[in-house]
């Protein structure tokens, strides 16, 4: 009972254990993945705002600096006060030039006087003369081979003739206003930063090889070149699933992607869930050693009435039940049954003994007792062995010392084989000098040993003045399992008894089950 608990208790404790601790770790997982997304989002959201503040100043100045070389022309030492004006001023450039409208090359800083006068070919420089707008243009490579993006202002003189325009360059692959704005952002927690323009293409990753490339298929990105912040779960192109905030940024059709890989998101979750798991165990331990000590005290009672109720009509087990603590009700209701059919077990008992089922000569139960003895065993349902005693050639006792002694002989040999027997044990005489031993809660291998004790006991105590008196034994036995009936057993035990006459005498032979 006490194993039954305890596995139940380890059982029912793992079992709960194991579901707090995975409702836990979602609970937990959802909330992280939630919060991460969120840093992200507006985390993005802050450096798109960042990053869009700084290229409406640059265009500012740059409109600035337009509208003071349309009035005044594009002289050339103008042209080249103005390019360093606004490269020492916005933080934003790595070079700035101002081109005539038929693209050529009127003043750049600081590449200074080298490639003035040249013609700016580029595919930045078409789009640009071609819009005669204010513009970001897409990512392109520069006449000198640079692969950058430009931010340009048309220069018109007041009589709205376009005479070309100033333009801030940003070289995409060197160090530049993103690299310095971002990589300070670049986290060794996993966490990093991209930029794409308006055709997908990243101008901005901490990974250099990234610049210049396409990114297809990424609902960030997506989302981002149509104007639109937010965050996502998703996988990226080396198939990482990603927690990923995106914002665009305002005027640039730009947008900012902050990704952290899940992983490295979760790795200190599942941390502190080992640690939780770990710091638990003292505990849990000490709750399946109080369960199972628990369990043990509440079994006590039960298993020590059961005990001792294996041998109901032994007197002694009546007082040990008695003592038996049942500290809760339904162990004392049981305990009360026990005593009450124990008392009615014993006044049955009790009656056997009256002197109308006792033989006058030995005192022991005669035919009319057994017949009782045997109802008795039927109706408490009590498991016993029957030894069937004769006493080896008596008629020559007889004989030889005469009826009296005999009767003596009778009389000691009951009296010596009762002080060697136990209580419950009960003595008949079924005939002239053959007796039988009722064993209850004795099994027939237990009762052949007891059968044998008796027999060498016999023999071994000479009786004056007889001399040595043996015996011949058959054993059985009966239970409520059994399909025949108790009188049957002695039936049984008969038969063994005739065998062991038929082999020899002095000696103990056991009813053989053949058929029941
Ligand atoms: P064995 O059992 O070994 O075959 O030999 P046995 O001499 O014991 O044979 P059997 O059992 O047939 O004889 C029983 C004898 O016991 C018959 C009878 O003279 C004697 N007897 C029966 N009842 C009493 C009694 O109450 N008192 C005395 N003294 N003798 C009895
Ligand atoms: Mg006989
Ligand atoms: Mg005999």
């Amino acid at each position: 009972m006490s194993h039954l608990t305890l596995a139940l208790t380890v059982f029912t404790l793992l079992a709960v254990l194991g579901n707090s601790f995975y409702a836990t770790y979602r609970v937990q997982r959802e909330l992280l993945i939630a919060s991460t997304q969120e840093s992200n989002r507006a985390y993005a959201a802050k450096l798109a705002e960042t990053v869009g503040l700084m290229l409406d100043t640059a265009q500012r100045q740059l409109a600035f600096s337009a509208d003071l070389l349309g009035h005044e022309g594009l002289h050339p030492a103008l042209a080249t006060r103005e390019v360093e004006r606004l490269y020492r001023q916005t933080p934003m450039f790595n070079t700035v030039a101002i081109v005539s409208r038929d693209a050529v090359v009127q003043a750049l800083y600081p590449d200074k006087a080298r490639r003035v006068g040249m013609r700016a070919t580029s595919a930045g420089a078409q789009q640009i003369l071609a819009s005669r707008e204010p513009m970001i243009t897409d990512p392109f490579v520069s006449t000198s081979g640079r692969y950058i993006v430009s931010v340009t202002y048309p220069i018109f003189s007041p009589t709205r003739d376009y005479l070309g325009f100033i333009a801030g360059n940003i070289y995409l692959e060197s160090n530049n206003i993103l690299s310095e704005l971002l990589a300070r952002h670049y986290y060794t927690d996993g966490t990093y930063i991209y930029v794409v323009d308006r055709s997908k293409t990243v101008i901005y990753h901490h990974n250099r090889d990234r610049i210049g490339r396409l990114v297809e298929r990424n609902p960030a990105v997506e989302a981002v070149v149509r104007g639109k912040s937010g965050a996502a779960a998703l996988v990226n192109s080396s198939g990482i699933e990603m927690l990923t905030g995106y914002a665009a940024v305002e005027g640039s059709r730009w947008g900012i992607v902050v990704q952290r890989p899940l992983e490295a998101t979760l790795t200190n979750l599942n941390q502190q869930m080992k640690d939780i798991l770990l710091a638990s165990i003292p505990v849990n331990l000490l709750i399946i050693v109080g369960v199972w000590l628990a369990s043990l005290f509440i079994a006590r009672p039960l298993w020590q009435l059961a005990r001792n109720t294996a041998s109901m009509s032994n007197r002694d087990a009546q007082l040990r039940i008695a003592r038996v603590r049942a500290w809760y009700y339904e162990a004392a209701q049981l305990k009360q049954a026990i005593l009450h059919s124990i008392g009615h077990i014993n006044t049955r008992f009790d009656e056997l003994h009256a002197e109308t089922r006792s033989d006058p000569l030995t005192g022991l139960l005669n035919k009319r007792g057994i017949q009782m003895l045997l109802h008795c065993y039927e109706e408490q349902q009590i498991p016993f062995s029957v030894l069937a005693l004769d006493v080896d050639h008596f008629k020559r006792i007889n004989d030889t010392h005469g009826h009296d002694v005999g009767d003596q002989v009778l009389v000691a040999l009951a009296g010596l084989m009762q002080q060697n027997s136990r209580k419950d044990d009960e003595f008949c005489r079924s005939g002239g000098e053959e007796f039988l031993i009722f064993l209850p809660h004795t099994s027939k291998a237990s009762a052949s040993e007891i059968a044998e004790r008796l027999r060498q006991l016999v023999a071994a105590a000479p009786m004056a003045p007889v001399g040595a008196v043996t015996l011949s034994i058959g054993v059985s036995e009966w239970s409520p399992e059994r399909t025949y009936h108790a009188a049957h057993a002695i039936k049984r035990a008969d038969r063994a008894l005739y065998r062991a006459k038929a082999a020899g005498r002095n000696r103990t032979e056991l009813d053989e089950e053949l058929a029941g």
